[in-house]
């Protein structure tokens, strides 16, 4: 059976390893700001592992969170899958950058008149999202991606 994949609550200083899980297809939510006091409250409640760079963090009451030690976005996505033990399960471009919503593929019909021209000549698949209507399609930004994604599958597997 497939795992069920993990999700996940990253506290605010992690907005870039959010946005970069979210591009790799995790269910991925930034602890919303002001509620720091409640990051672990917030993360067990909606039953997401709650990821930091806080190491006192730790010391708070509730499910211990995942406390990444790099800088990089990269080599955390690197930490965080060690830590958790899990396989990668990257799925690119299946979630909306901004808000996390699961997108829908568009037929290139639906998209005409909203991405500029050059892009609905060359490209063929689109995805929106239901939630901010935002357009994705698999431009050069793909490519960089799934380049990326085969590098930190390397790095874990030498870890
Ligand atoms: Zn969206």
């Amino acid at each position: 059976m497939k795992q069920k994949k993990r999700s996940f609550l990253f506290d605010r200083m992690l907005g870039k390893l959010c946005v970069k899980m979210r591009l790799v297809g995790y269910d991925a939510a930034l602890n919303p700001e002001g509620e720091s006091g409640r990051f672990l409250l917030n993360a067990a409640k909606e039953g997401r592992c709650a990821v930091t760079r806080a190491r006192n963090m730790g010391d708070r009451p509730g499910p211990k969170p995942v406390i990444l030690i790099s800088d990089d976005v990269n080599e955390q996505i690197v930490e965080l899958f060690a830590a958790t033990g899990d396989t990668p399960g990257f799925e690119p471009f299946t979630r909306c950058l901004e808000c996390n919503a699961l997108l829908i593929e568009e037929p290139e019909e639906a998209v005409k008149g909203e991405v500029p021209p050059h892009v609905e000549k060359s490209f063929h698949r689109f995805h929106r999202c239901p939630s901010c209507r935002r357009i994705y399609w698999e431009g050069s930004h793909f490519q960089a991606m799934s380049k990326e994604i085969k590098e930190i599958a390397a790095k874990l597997k030498r870890r």
